[in-house]
């Protein structure tokens, strides 16, 4: 059953200080409250031990605290576990941990649902139910962080928000979640080793340079023509490859930091030297980097991979114009975690 109660993850450290002077109490007790709520990451009032018993008493009668639960975890062959992890109000959003030799990669998700409609992605097909508190993603970070710890013998190195939803939709709460992840509060984690993904928010991407964020910035552009881009990704209509450039020069001129660009080539949608220039010629626009990614069928539809010779063909004319390019294989397929295929399909 959902409580009538306030979530006291919602409140900040301040309003948690206001709380307890509020009560007549020392404003400290909000600081040692903050720390079992996000530091030790407590389920309980009467966990607080240094807490006497009546407040935490009365912290009981007015608050809950609500934290996630991971329902049930997939192991892939090659390392990689999915979690399906089960909200407060029941819903139910995935998050992946993905080990390489030197690190472990959090994939995680910022919306329950998605409300964009790329065509070529799973999670599309499930429409918008709400968007992520920052407790539930900073869980999601922390389950994954134990995980990596308990099956890879070290601690969570990067996080990437390319799990369900698109993060620039929900701004305000990814940006929270991320200060708690990077606050030595909380785990402490370098912003250097978060990326944010997104399928290109114009006015958001502004946003985020106005606010000067530390992490970085990638963006799934999947074609550089305005026309296949539509076909692929109809919301591209209202954001428009041409504002999408410009808030990336923007961005740029503002934090400095270099753009990348994710990538897929699909068989007789973008694999044409004509796709190829059009990439190019956007990637000049700003420094930047192309991260080519392997395509997850979701389906047997019109979106297939392209042949190998289809992308040496990208990856000659972007190295000719001297643009970093990667091919990223894909992790995880087989239990349907890898990127594009989350749909809590086993739930
Ligand atoms: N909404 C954000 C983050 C979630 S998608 C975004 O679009 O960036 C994370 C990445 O997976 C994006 O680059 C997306 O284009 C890619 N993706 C989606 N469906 C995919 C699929 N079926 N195969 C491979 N990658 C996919």
């Amino acid at each position: 059953m959902i409580s009538e109660k306030k979530d006291i993850r919602s409140l900040s450290k301040e309003d948690l200080r206001d709380f307890f002077e509020g009560l007549g109490d020392k404003a400290f007790r909000g600081n040692q409250v903050y720390e079992w709520l996000w530091g030790k990451g407590i389920h309980s009032f009467d966990d607080m031990t240094n807490i006497s018993k009546e407040t935490r008493a009365h912290l009981e009668e007015n608050y809950v605290i609500n934290h996630i639960e991971v329902d049930s975890i997939q192991k892939s062959n090659d390392g990689t576990i999915k979690n399906a992890v089960k909200l407060h109000d029941g819903l139910i959003v995935e998050s992946v941990l993905i080990p390489t030799k030197k690190r472990t990669t959090a994939c995680v998700s910022s919306q329950v649902g998605c409300s964009l409609d790329c065509k070529f992605c799973a999670t599309s097909r499930l429409k918008r139910m709400r968007n992520l508190n920052p407790d539930e993603i900073y869980d999601q970070v922390v389950a994954i962080d134990k995980e990596s710890r308990l099956y890879q013998g070290m601690p969570l190195s990067n996080i990437v928000f390319m799990g369900m939803g698109e993060p620039l939709m929900n701004y305000k709460n990814v940006l929270e979640s991320i200060d708690k992840i990077t606050s030595v509060e909380g785990l402490g984690m370098s912003p250097k080793r978060i990326t944010v993904s997104t399928s290109g928010v114009p006015k958001m991407i502004r946003k985020l340079a106005d606010d000067e964020v530390k992490f970085h910035l990638a963006v799934s552009l999947h074609s550089a023509i305005q026309e296949t881009r539509e076909q692929i990704m109809p919301f591209a209509k209202s954001f428009t490859l041409e504002d999408l450039k410009a808030s990336l020069v923007y961005w740029h001129e503002k934090t400095g930091k270099k753009v990348t660009y994710e990538y897929i080539v699909w068989d007789g949608i973008n694999d044409t030297l004509e796709d190829i220039d059009a990439l190019v010629k956007f990637c000049k626009a700003v420094p930047c980097k192309v991260n080519i990614i392997e395509y997850n069928p979701i389906d047997d539809g019109e979106f297939q991979q392209a042949p190998s010779r289809s992308i040496d063909n990208y990856i000659d004319k972007l190295e000719k114009n001297r643009i970093p390019v990667t091919v990223r294989r894909s992790r995880g397929k087989d239990i349907d975690a890898a990127c594009g295929q989350l749909a809590n399909k086993a739930t």
